[in-house]
């Protein structure tokens, strides 16, 4: 593996296009990271999610962007997992209405399939696969939290108005950005990876 010194910077491409997450992870990252999204690389097509797991998935977007772009990257995929709904929507949280829908017809779904169950109880999970110099290494992170059948906050996107994170009163888009990752899938996930960053000496933790 390549070691750099801590102070120089570091480049990695976080393999998305949402901005909402890339602005989550970007403000967890040490200084010397030079974090770029795929819109930084001008790239503007959906790398085909053909996995069948979280990891998977994760995988197929770290490895086309470093087999494209030849620069170290991660990617991530996060589902969404309804107990009651025997783990759905999972790897298909995204496209849960189908191809062309959004986050608000994706949330009419969950309803209207959770109708009549008592047991509301959910949990983010996000898989990150990241690529350095053409070798892969996996971080994860869950939350376990329930679902709520109206919508409650402004903040974050996806699922978030309808999510409630055990232990809590407000759902993750009632929660600001810094509360959501103290506790986040995402967050905790991205902390392992930061971690992994330092003992390898591609950054320095704060
Ligand atoms: P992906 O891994 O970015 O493809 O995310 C899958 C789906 O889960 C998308 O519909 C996202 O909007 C949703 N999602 C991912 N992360 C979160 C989150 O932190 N909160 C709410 N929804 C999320």
């Amino acid at each position: 593996m390549n070691h750099i010194t801590m102070n120089k910077e570091f480049k990695l491409v976080f393999a998305t296009h949402n901005k909402g997450k890339y602005d989550e992870v970007k403000k967890m990252m040490p200084g010397n990271i030079n974090l770029l999204s795929l819109n930084d690389l001008n790239f503007k097509d959906d790398i085909k999610e053909t996995g069948k797991t979280l990891k998977q998935n994760a995988k197929i977007k770290s490895d086309f962007i470093f087999k494209n772009f030849r620069i170290n990257c991660f990617a991530d995929d996060t589902g969404l997992e309804i107990d009651s709904l025997n783990g759905m929507p999972g790897i298909y949280s995204a496209r849960f209405a189908g191809k062309t829908c959004n986050s608000q017809d994706n949330i009419e779904k969950v309803w209207k399939l959770l109708t009549g169950y008592k047991n509301t109880n959910a949990k983010f999970k996000s898989v990150f696969s990241l690529n350095i110099n053409g070798k892969t290494f996996f971080f994860e992170g869950k939350i376990d939290g329930k679902i709520i059948f109206n919508k409650r906050g402004d903040n974050g996107f996806g699922y978030d108005s309808i999510f409630i994170p055990n232990g809590y009163t407000k759902t993750f888009a009632e929660l600001n950005l810094i509360e959501k990752n103290e506790i986040s899938h995402r967050s905790e996930a991205i902390k392992r990876l930061i971690i992994f960053l330092d003992e390898q000496k591609f950054c320095k933790l704060k």
